[in-house]
């Protein structure tokens, strides 16, 4: 196995949302590349042990972590769980994110709070409670870094999407929390970075890309002319979080094969 394999042996890391989708992609990656990792799930408690089991089994180490991250309390009690079982937290991976789908003059607010408090405000609590947990622990023995928090956005932190607006904002918001984060933190070593993913096989589109026409109409939007998997999220978010994008701070790095390179004008517009 190469050394490269093994980026971050010996560190931990908290990855929200991790029962499922991208999530769970993520926390595999990490923990073959050597970190402790937290398996952090609101359901699907099943899908989180047998995610925890799958690592093991690979010679990994891994924990489930149930928790609310739009409840700060229950945020701070995910990294007192995480630290209870591995001690040091270098790495936060903010993923746990939803959509409530209508048109706006049809969207309750409810609707509108429930994707705020997830995708932005749930991010806000897991990111401050890393800069505190990074801070009251110090320096890393293994990483240049103080810590690192990777915050899942999406293409639409840039693209309007109409019949989405909870969930535009919500992006277009984390995109300018993780900035702000990155320019307050850096001179403390703490980079905070960005993953925006175009459209990605999960549950979560999963009315898209399994039925044929839609499908059709999804991968006009993606030059690279696939659907996205997982792992290619995965791969982007391993590399923040290593050593290896040490210099790399308030960026967001979108991952969508083309799909925020406004697609309509290939062809002179
Ligand atoms: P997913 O539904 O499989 O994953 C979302 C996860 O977040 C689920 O495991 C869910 O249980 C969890 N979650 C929801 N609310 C939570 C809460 N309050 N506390 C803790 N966990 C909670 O879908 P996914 O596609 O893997 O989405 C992961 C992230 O990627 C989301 O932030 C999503 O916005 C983002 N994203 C996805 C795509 C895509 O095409 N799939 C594109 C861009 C961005």
């Amino acid at each position: 196995m190469l050394a490269r394999d093994r980026l971050l042996e010996g560190q931990g890391a908290i990855v929200t949302g991790a029962s499922s989708g991208i999530g769970a992609a993520i926390a595999s990656a990490l923990a073959a590349a050597g970190a402790a990792v937290g398996v952090n799930y609101r359901s699907g408690a099943d899908a989180a042990d047998a995610l925890v089991r799958e690592i093991r089994d690979a010679g990994g180490r891994a924990i489930a972590i149930g928790a609310d991250v739009s409840n700060e309390d229950a945020v701070s009690r995910m990294f007192d769980a995480f630290a209870d079982a591995f001690g040091r937290i270098d790495i936060v991976v903010a993923n746990a994110g939803l959509q409530k789908d209508a048109p706006a003059a049809d969207m309750t607010l409810a609707d509108w709070r429930a994707v705020i408090d997830v995708n932005l405000t749930g991010q806000f609590l897991c990111a401050r409670e890393a800069i505190r947990r990074f801070v009251a622990q110090g320096p890393s023995p293994g990483s240049p870094a103080l810590g690192k928090i990777i915050c899942m956005s999406s293409v639409h932190e840039m693209i309007p999407w109409a019949g989405h607006v909870n969930y535009a904002a919500s992006k277009g918001g984390v995109m300018l929390m993780m900035k702000t984060l990155a320019q307050e933190v850096a001179s403390r070593k703490i980079r905070v970075n960005g993953v925006a993913p175009g459209a990605i096989r999960t549950r979560i589109n999963e009315s898209v890309w399994s039925d044929p026409d839609q499908a059709h109409g999804l991968l006009k939007l993606i030059p690279y002319g696939r659907i996205g998997e997982p792992d290619d999220v995965a791969k982007a978010v391993l590399w923040l979080a290593s050593d290896e994008s040490d210099y790399v701070t308030g960026t967001t790095l979108f991952v969508d094969g083309g799909m925020a390179l406004y697609p309509e004008f290939r062809d002179n517009g």
